[in-house]
């Protein structure tokens, strides 16, 4: 039995911290199209040169690319048990796209789950937030500092990093490329049946364990 999900939101709603904990505590596979596409952007080839402009402005990366990413990953990880789709689909073609990809490979979608945070706290959060380079561990200046400052809690490491993106200008266009392009998804997954709404503003612990409880109910639907 695996459990596929998509977690769907605005920059800053918390997916990505959330992915991190259903990965720790169930062992499901991350894949955060954001987190490939930052790789590729320091591979030094010309793709990546192109991407890293893409991302800076805040605009959405090609269908293609990042449904070729996700088909690569799906490939070499044929024994999870289960994905968690951070950060895609964005778009309802790359929707389309990962039915079919899923459905080929005998897996289903279970859940799609909506984190739901309002602007303001969009860009409190990603104004101050910042993730260790070396375990991924996610930080902010304000509401999640480092308990020894420079310092990850979680792994020692002291690559502290901020995201190129994450600054207001860009910050305003993935807002705007969220709702123009990614937002149409809640609508579509509502109308398959397959959509969760969590409260995004919650406490960490809390959005996890409204999360875990939509899991375990999709897993015995
Ligand atoms: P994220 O880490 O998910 O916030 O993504 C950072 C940036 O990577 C986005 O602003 C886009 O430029 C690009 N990106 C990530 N995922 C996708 C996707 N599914 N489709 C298009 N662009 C993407």
């Amino acid at each position: 039995m695996t459990t596929n999900i998509i977690l769907l939101g605005p920059p800053g709603a918390g997916k990505g911290t959330q992915a991190r904990r259903l990965v720790e505590e169930r062992g499901m596979v991350q894949l955060s199209t954001g987190d490939m596409l930052r790789a590729a952007r320091t591979s030094g080839t010309e793709m990546g040169r192109k991407v890293a402009e893409v991302m800076d402005r805040g605009d959405l990366v090609t269908d293609e690319i990042v449904i070729g990413l996700i088909e690569e990953q799906l490939e070499s990880h044929k024994d999870a048990s289960g994905f968690i789709f951070d950060g895609f689909p964005r778009t309802l073609a790359q929707a389309d796209a990962l039915g079919q990809l899923l459905g080929g490979t005998g897996r289903r979608l279970d859940a799609v789950i909506e984190m739901r945070v309002d602007d303001d706290a969009l860009v409190r959060r990603i104004t101050g937030r910042f993730t260790c380079g070396n375990c991924g561990e996610v930080y902010h200046d304000e509401t999640r500092p480092t308990k020894v400052p420079g310092t990850c809690d979680a792994c020692g490491s002291t690559d502290l990093r901020r995201r190129a993106d994450d600054n207001e200008d860009s910050l305003r266009q993935r807002l705007m490329e969220y709702y123009k392009k990614t937002a149409p998804l809640i609508g579509y997954y509502h109308a398959l049946g397959d959509l969760f709404t969590v409260d995004g503003l919650a406490e960490i612990d809390e959005v996890a364990r409204r999360i875990a409880g939509i899991l375990d109910q999709a897993a015995t639907a």
